[in-house]
C-alpha cells in the first residue's frame, strides 16, 4: 500500500535544508508520494526511514533493460500518464518479427534488411530496437541456432518468442550474453521460465488471458525476478489499448505493484498500412515494446518519427546550435537562407536545399528552438535580432556578397533587416518545399 505525503513527511529529517531542490521537507514528501522524485534526492534521510520508505520510493513503473551493451534499451521508469504533465522517459521499443522456419539464406537476407532499419531524422539517429525471433519450426535446435544468429549478426536486441520451455532454454543458453527478452511465462510454465530468466539475468514476459491473470502471474513471478515485462493480449485494438492504459494507470495512480512493470503488445493487423496504424496507437499509449511484422523503411520511419516526437521533453524544444552552416560545397559566394534554430524547421530547410544540389548556407538564428512564425510572434525573430546575430558571428567577414533570403511568412522583416544589417534581403517561399524551385529560378 502506497504511503501518503504526510506519512512520508513523518519519517523525514524536517530541517527544510532545500538540498533536494524542494523548499521544505513536506514539499519533498508530497513529490515522493506522487513519484515525481526519488528518495535518494534527499542526502539526509536516515537508514531506518529508507527501509520504511522502500516501497514508496520505488518508481511506479520499474526500469527493465532489454538487450546488452550497445543494443541495450531501457524501459519503464515512467511517472506520469500524460506527456504534458512532465515527460516520458524511455521511448517505446519497436521490435520486428523474424521466423525461425526460414531457410538459412532467407533468414540472413531478412536479418540484413532489419539491420538496415535505422534513419537520421532532425539530426538524431532513430531505429528499431529489437528483433523478435518467432518459433514456427517446432524444433528446439533450429530455434537456438537462429537465436544465435540474431544475437551475433543482428544490430538490435533479441526477443525469443516460443511457448516451449526446452526451446527457450536452449535459445537463452546460446544468446545469454545478449540478455534476450524471454517470451513468455504463462500459468503453465512460469516457474521454469522465471528460474531461467533469473539464472541468466534476462527479462521475462508475463502473459495471461486477461489483466486479472497477468496481475496474478506478475505477483508470483516477481517473487523470483523483478525483470518483468507484462504482455497485453486481446482480440481488438480497443481491447489492447484498454489493457495498456489500465496497466499504466493502475501502476501510476494506484501504485498497484503487480502492474508496475513495462509492457509488450503485438500488432495483429494484416496489411502493412494497418500494421503501422495499429502500432502507432500502442506507441502513443502506453506500450514499452510494440512487436510488428512489417519491415519496409517506408513503414518503419513514420513509427520512429511518431515515437521521436512523443518521447521528447515538452519543456525543451528540439533545437540546433545557432550559427551559419554550409550545405554541399558552399563557399563565400554561395547564397544564404535565414531560418530559426528549431530542429524540425532547420532540418526541413536543410533537406530541401540538399535536394536542390545548389551549394548554399543556412543561417540558423537563435530563437530558443521555436519555429519561424512562433519566434516572430514572440519577438525572437525580427530584423534587429537577426542583424545582431549576423554581426556576432561575423557574417560580413565570411561572405563576399551581401544577399540573404528570409522565409516568405515573415516578408515583413525585409525592410528592418535591410536597415539593421546592411544586407540585401530577398523574400523566399513560405514553405521549405518551395526552396529548390526558388533557388533555381532566382539563381541566388
Ligand atoms: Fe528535507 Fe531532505 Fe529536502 Fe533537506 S534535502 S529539505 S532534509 S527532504
Amino acid at each position: 500500500m502506497a504511503l501518503t505525503g504526510l506519512q512520508i513527511f513523518k519519517l523525514m529529517p524536517k530541517t527544510n535544508c532545500k538540498e533536494c531542490g524542494h523548499p521544505t521537507c513536506l514539499a519533498f514528501s508530497m513529490a515522493l508520494a506522487s513519484s515525481k522524485i526519488a528518495l535518494d534526492a534527499c542526502p539526509h534521510v536516515s537508514d531506518e526511514a529508507k527501509e520504511s520508505l522502500g516501497a514508496a520510493s520505488l518508481p511506479p513503473v520499474l526500469k527493465v533493460t532489454l538487450g546488452a551493451s550497445d543494443k541495450a534499451r531501457a524501459m519503464g521508469e515512467e511517472v506520469v500518464l500524460f506527456r504534458h504533465d512532465k515527460k516520458f522517459y524511455n521511448p517505446a521499443c519497436i521490435a520486428i518479427t523474424i521466423s525461425d522456419d526460414l531457410s538459412d539464406d532467407e533468414f540472413d537476407k531478412k536479418l540484413a534488411v532489419l539491420n538496415d532499419l535505422d534513419f537520421e531524422r532532425v539530426g538524431e539517429k532513430v531505429s528499431i530496437d529489437a528483433i523478435a525471433l518467432v518459433q514456427k519450426s517446432g524444433n528446439a535446435d533450429t530455434f537456438a541456432a537462429k537465436a544465435k544468429k540474431v544475437s551475433e549478426n543482428g544490430k538490435f536486441a533479441p526477443i525469443l518468442m516460443s511457448c516451449c520451455v526446452e526451446s527457450l532454454t536452449k535459445a537463452v543458453e546460446a544468446t545469454k550474453s545478449a540478455r534476450p527478452l524471454i517470451h513468455a511465462a504463462t500459468e503453465e510454465n512460469w516457474e521454469a521460465l522465471a528460474n531461467l530468466a533469473k539464472a541468466n539475468d534476462c527479462p521475462l514476459v508475463v502473459s495471461g488471458c486477461d489483466l486479472d491473470a497477468v496481475a496474478a502471474l506478475s505477483e508470483k513471478v516477481s517473487a523470483v525476478t523483478k525483470n518483468i515485462v507484462l504482455e497485453v493480449c486481446g482480440d481488438s485494438i480497443a481491447q489492447k489499448l484498454s489493457g495498456l492504459t489500465q496497466i499504466r494507470r493502475q501502476a501510476i495512480r494506484k501504485k498497484f505493484r503487480p502492474f508496475g512493470f513495462p509492457s509488450i503488445v503485438s500488432v495483429n493487423a494484416k496489411s502493412a498500412v494497418s500494421q503501422v496504424a495499429e502500432a502507432s496507437t500502442y506507441v502513443s499509449k502506453y506500450a514499452s515494446i510494440v512487436v510488428v511484422d512489417c519491415f519496409e523503411k517506408a513503414q518503419i520511419l513514420p513509427l520512429c518519427a511518431l515515437r521521436q516526437n512523443l518521447f521528447s521533453d515538452p519543456q525543451k524544444p528540439a533545437q540546433v546550435v545557432p550559427g551559419v552552416f554550409p550545405i554541399g560545397a558552399a563557399d563565400e559566394n554561395s547564397p544564404v537562407y535565414c531560418t530559426t534554430n528549431f530542429s524540425l524547421t532547420y532540418y526541413t530547410v536543410e533537406g530541401e536545399l540538399s535536394a536542390s544540389k545548389i551549394p548554399a548556407w543556412i543561417l540558423a538564428a537563435p530563437t530558443d528552438g521555436t519555429s519561424v512564425l512562433t519566434a516572430w510572434a514572440a519577438g525572437k525573430f525580427n530584423g534587429e535580432k537577426i542583424a545582431q546575430f549576423m554581426e556576432e558571428i561575423n557574417m560580413n567577414d565570411k561572405f563576399k556578397h551581401r544577399n540573404i533570403t528570409i522565409p516568405g511568412y515573415v516578408a515583413i522583416l525585409k525592410a528592418p533587416l535591410e536597415e539593421k544589417s546592411g544586407w540585401k534581403v530577398k523574400v523566399g517561399p513560405n514553405e521549405a518545399a518551395g526552396l529548390p524551385a526558388y533557388a533555381k529560378a532566382n539563381n541566388v
